[in-house]
């Protein structure tokens, strides 16, 4: 399930609450907070490959 993963933030819509991750995961904003400061999970691999292609 792609909750089990860190995600990284690539955009932020106040307007629906909605964050979209790199990966193209989309979750409520409000949960975001509790996410990134929790930073001892799994960082989903999707993710991390699609910002390092973007370095
Ligand atoms: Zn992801």
């Amino acid at each position: 399930m792609a909750d089990d993963y860190i995600h990284t933030e690539a955009r932020r819509s106040w307007l629906s609450d909605t964050v979209t991750a790199l990966c193209g995961v989309k979750y409520p904003a409000s949960r975001t907070e509790r996410v990134w400061i929790t930073w001892n999970g799994p960082t989903c691999p999707r993710c991390r490959r699609i910002k390092k292609e973007n370095r």
